[in-house]
């Protein structure tokens, strides 16, 4: 993952003063690198019977539409509110400043699926414990939550200590 973790550029103070935001577009865009991430990922859930591959909108979109059919899965989305056509269960989150809402299609995940849900990036918690709140209403097992990149220093895994936690980067 170190020829990985190089290609993520920081870009200062985006999308506000005092944020280092991880551009991951630059891994992305590297053949080898998206290669290596999505295999990387394929290897750790090949074999844990994964029915649903649940990504955050938008750039875990990216990594779970990859994975899920790698692993033979089905993809699910959560997006943010107002997107989903079918009927939906929403939930709301803090942020820093506001709230943000998303949903989820309420028919997506059947009970007792075996879901492994992933983003792009784990920062404060606040929209993967929201994510996976979301799942656990439908019923959905939890396998795992997945993450291209930890920023360890916000310490976002308290929020989701109920739950197995994997990243494949930390910062
Ligand atoms: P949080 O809810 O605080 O864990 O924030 C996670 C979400 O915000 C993820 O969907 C990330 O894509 C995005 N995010 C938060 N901080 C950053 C950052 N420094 N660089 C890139 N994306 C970020």
């Amino acid at each position: 993952m170190e020829e990985v973790r190089k290609k993520i550029r920081d870009i200062p103070n985006f999308p506000k003063e005092g944020i280092i935001f991880k551009d991951i577009t630059t891994a992305l865009g590297d053949p080898q690198s998206f290669k290596r991430i999505i295999d990387k990922l394929t290897e750790r859930y090949r074999d844990m019977k994964i029915d649903k591959v649940v990504g955050i909108d938008a750039r875990g979109f990216i990594l779970a539409g990859a994975l899920a059919y790698t692993l033979g899965a089905g993809f699910v989305p959560i997006r943010k509110s107002g997107k989903l056509p079918h009927t939906t269960k929403k939930i709301s989150y803090d942020l820093e400043y506001g709230s943000n809402t998303i949903e989820i299609h309420e028919d997506a995940i059947a009970p007792g699926e075996r879901v492994l849900i992933i983003d792009d990036l784990l920062a404060t918690g606040g929209t993967m414990e929201a994510g996976a709140s979301l799942v656990t209403q439908l019923g959905g097992e939890i396998v795992e939550i997945a993450f291209m990149i930890d920023l360890t220093f916000l310490e976002g895994k308290k929020k989701l200590k109920e739950h197995s936690v994997f990243s494949l980067i930390e910062f």
